[in-house]
């Protein structure tokens, strides 16, 4: 099974990813977990780039993603597709969905499903889970110290990454599986959702 978590920052999904790792490994599986951008050369690369903030095309950056993504797919020493062959179920922290989201603001979409095509060709999910909660909450974990401004400006951005999450769920629904979970639930609430959403897929 390849489990993939996507949510806004602030949706939980680390917590979540913990949470279903415990509840799985009790069930009997075997638990792979990871997350992007990974901590690889290529990773660490997007990374770096995100925490200096240096001005960068996000054509280039959504191609780094791609190349991280590759590698995260294919790397024959822990890649997924190897992790999966060895019988592990893999729960990633951000795939496809999260370079459709958050690098959508000067590319197309359509351009950023192409970019991916490799990726989504190579290794669809089992299911995509979206933790959907509203930016307003996510906001208020992120930000207990910052000033207004800023949590006026992270709050607009967090609103636009989340209709871009939307737009990318309504375009792809017929070719990805993808599944809501309300993330203005408690933390035990989406845990339950998302082991059922799990459970129902072992039992297909
Ligand atoms: O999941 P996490 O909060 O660690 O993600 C870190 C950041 O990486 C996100 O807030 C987002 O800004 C960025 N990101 C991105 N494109 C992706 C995945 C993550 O811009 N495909």
């Amino acid at each position: 099974l390849f489990i993939v978590l996507e949510g806004i920052d602030g949706s939980g999904k680390s917590t979540q990813t913990k949470l279903l790792k415990e509840k799985l490994a009790k069930a009997g599986h075997k638990l792979y977990t990871t997350f992007e951008p990974t901590d690889s050369p290529i990773g660490s690369l997007i990374r770096n780039i995100f925490n200096r903030r240096v001005v960068t095309d996000n054509r280039a950056i959504a191609a780094l993603f791609v190349a991280d993504r590759l590698d995260h797919l294919l790397n024959p020493v822990n890649g997924i597709i190897k992790k999966l062959e060895e019988g592990y179920t893999v729960i990633c922290d951000r795939y496809y969905f999260s370079s459709y989201a958050y690098q959508s603001e000067e590319v197309s979409l359509n351009w950023l499903i192409e970019a991916n095509s490799i990726s989504q060709n190579l290794l669809k999910p089992d299911v995509n889970i979206y933790i959907d909660i509203d930016p307003e909450i996510s906001m208020e974990r992120l930000n207990k110290d910052r000033s207004s401004l800023e949590i006026f400006e992270n709050l607009s951005n967090l609103q636009k990454v989340r209709s871009r999450y939307q737009e990318a769920f309504r375009l792809l629904e017929d070719k990805e599986n993808i599944a809501f979970v309300d993330g203005n639930q408690s933390v035990e609430e989406i845990s339950n959702a998302i082991f059922d959403i799990v459970s129902a897929l072992q039992n297909n």
